[in-house]
């Protein structure tokens, strides 16, 4: 079993990915197990084979008092206690493929202590990859143009996860039928070589900027950078080579 676990910013995105890379995998004879890790969901675009919500309930512990957010960060520690039976419903899909859908707000699950160990639990030794999905729309400018500090900052979480995580990981600028023409001219220059991403900063703003950039490409990157989109299905079979490469690729979990 290979496990793909969906991160990126609420509204990036992950809950649609996980149901059309789900198909995308079935229509390529591959078998997808659909995990949903959002306790707080009320509705989700795919079946969830496995769905956290059949163990944590969310209202129930937003009606105990906590506020919405107190009730999200307890319901997600509360997994933990779950991933042995979430492991076994897992493997009881009998699937190539693991599709995780994560929490909405992505400080909820990837910054939390208990989320590590969650992670090694449900993998269960098996490999697994990161994808972290970049909203187009959050890129965009006005007068037709990508926002430089938009694409960098994000840029930078994604090294952030990098750090946090320690597996492979690959990197999707997703929602891209949203972009015009000349958004994706200049999305394209600066996939092909981040560091031209200077061009389009000055000032003291522009000196952290570059030297983040510069810092993520000397160390060596943080994985592949591609685009999708889930409405027109571009991009989900990079996704997929993607993938296979970094599955292949030896990198392990640290
Ligand atoms: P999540 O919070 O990361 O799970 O994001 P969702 O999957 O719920 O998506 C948020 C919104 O973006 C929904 O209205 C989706 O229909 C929309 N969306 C997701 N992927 C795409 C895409 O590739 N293109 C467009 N145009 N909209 C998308
Ligand atoms: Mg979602």
């Amino acid at each position: 079993m290979y496990f793909v676990y969906f991160l990126g910013t609420a509204g990036s995105g992950k809950s649609t990915m996980t149901k059309v890379f789900g198909e995308w995998l079935e229509d390529h004879e591959m078998s997808a197990c659909r995990v949903n890790l959002d306790p707080a969901v009320k509705q989700l675009p795919y079946f969830a084979e496995v769905d956290v919500r059949r163990y944590v309930d969310y209202n129930e512990l937003l009606e105990s008092g906590l506020g919405p957010n107190g009730a999200m960060v307890k319901s997600v520690d509360l997994i933990l206690q779950h991933a042995t039976t979430l492991r076994k419903e897992i493997e009881e899909c009998l699937s190539n493929y693991v599709l995780v859908d994560t929490p909405g707000q992505i400080e909820l699950f990837a910054y939390r202590k208990v989320t590590l160990e969650l992670l090694r639990e449900l993998s269960g030794g098996d490999k697994s990859a990161i994808v972290y999905l970049i909203d187009s729309t959050i890129l965009s400018k006005e007068e037709n143009q990508l926002d430089p500090y938009a694409f960098a900052s994000l840029a930078v979480l994604g090294a952030s996860l990098k750090i946090r995580f320690r597996l492979p990981q690959v990197n999707v600028i997703n929602k891209v039928d949203l972009l015009s023409m000349e958004q994706r001219f200049q999305l394209d220059a600066w996939l092909e070589d981040m560091r031209s991403i200077a061009y389009s900063v000055g000032g003291e703003e522009g000196t952290l900027t570059i030297r983040l950039i510069e810092a993520i490409e000397d160390s060596g990157g943080i994985g592949e950078m591609l685009v999708s989109s889930a409405v027109t299905e571009e991009g989900l079979d990079s996704l997929y080579a993607a993938l296979q490469r970094s599955f292949y690729g030896g990198e392990d979990y640290a």
